[in-house]
């Protein structure tokens, strides 16, 4: 079985780098596929609340008889629940759903800042951390002005951003904020959602020919080695043996160089000042 390094959290715990994540993944078919992901040997798992497919997520966690401490579970609350007097019901319910006791991290999903909650949000999240029942807080879709915040707020930092990356969007502002913070990056997208060419870039397919590689794998690879958590999702199980199996090469400075050079603000998702 692939052994999936770990990433050390600034909290004390540690997350493994790469991990599988269920956007859009029908909650009528999460089931089959993270039992899939889990099969193939996936350790690490990334849902929402909102993707509305926890419980499919839970059953493939109770079914598959993996021991709780070998997995990695991240689950996220919803803008609509953010709040002091809403976040820890959001949470139990999560919870519920996912059949578990405990999730190994909690974020919140998007900043919004225009309902001025995300700092009261995250209070509460060191609240719930304090429980046990969360061992990792973090946040996701927050930009360098919003991490400061927290940072400046806040005694505790977050664990993990979790934001859109891939070549084409590299965030190097929030990126070079929570290096300084230790905060580590989880790239969501990490493959730019399909929705670009990449895997036809030059600067991609050389490097995949050159290590017998496929270009998905070289975009992974990119990732491990500038040290972001990575969460490729795909609902076919050649693609997910295929995404975890990137730990026997490695890329040369100049193909890593080449791919950074990729970079052109090209955004997928909303802009995090902007969705609320
Ligand atoms: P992704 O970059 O992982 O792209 C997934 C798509 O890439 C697949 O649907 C498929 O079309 C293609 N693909 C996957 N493996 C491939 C392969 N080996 N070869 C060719 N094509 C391949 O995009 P994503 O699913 O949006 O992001 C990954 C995870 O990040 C999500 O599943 C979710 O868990 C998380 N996410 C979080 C947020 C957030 O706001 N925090 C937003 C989006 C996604």
């Amino acid at each position: 079985m692939t052994r999936v390094p770990r990433i050390q959290l600034n909290d004390g715990h540690s997350i493994p780098q790469l991990g599988f994540g269920v956007f859009k993944v029908d909650p009528a078919e999460t089931e089959r596929i993270v039992t899939d992901a889990l099969e193939v040997g996936y350790r690490h798992i990334d849902t929402a609340r909102i993707y509305g497919n926890e419980e499919g997520v839970g059953r493939a966690i109770a079914a598959s008889g993996i021991p709780r401490e070998e997995l990695f579970i991240t689950t996220k609350l919803w803008n609509d629940d953010q709040g002091a007097t809403t976040t820890p019901g959001a949470f139990d319910r999560s919870l519920e759903r996912l059949g578990l006791d405990y999730v190994d991290l909690y974020l919140i999903h998007w900043p919004t800042p225009a309902n001025d909650r995300y700092v009261e949000t995250w209070n509460t999240f060191v609240e719930l951390r304090e429980t046990g029942r969360v061992r990792s807080i973090g946040v996701s879709n927050f930009l360098a002005h919003h991490l400061e915040r927290l940072v400046d707020e806040s005694d505790v930092p977050p664990a993990v951003d979790q934001i859109e990356l891939h070549p084409y969007h590299q965030q190097p502002a929030t990126a070079a904020f929570a290096e300084q913070h230790e905060i580590k990056i989880e790239a969501w997208g990490p493959l730019g959602q399909g929705k670009y060419p990449l895997f036809e870039l030059p600067e991609v397919t050389s490097a995949a020919s050159a290590h017998g590689a496929s270009p998905a794998q070289v975009v992974l690879r990119w990732h491990l080695q500038r040290g972001h958590i990575v969460i490729p999702k795909s609902n076919r199980r050649e693609r997910m043996v295929e995404n975890l199996d990137v730990f026997d090469f490695e890329l040369n400075d100049d193909e890593m160089a080449a791919i950074t050079g990729l970079e052109r603000e090209g955004r997928v998702g909303t802009h995090p000042d902007e969705f609320n």
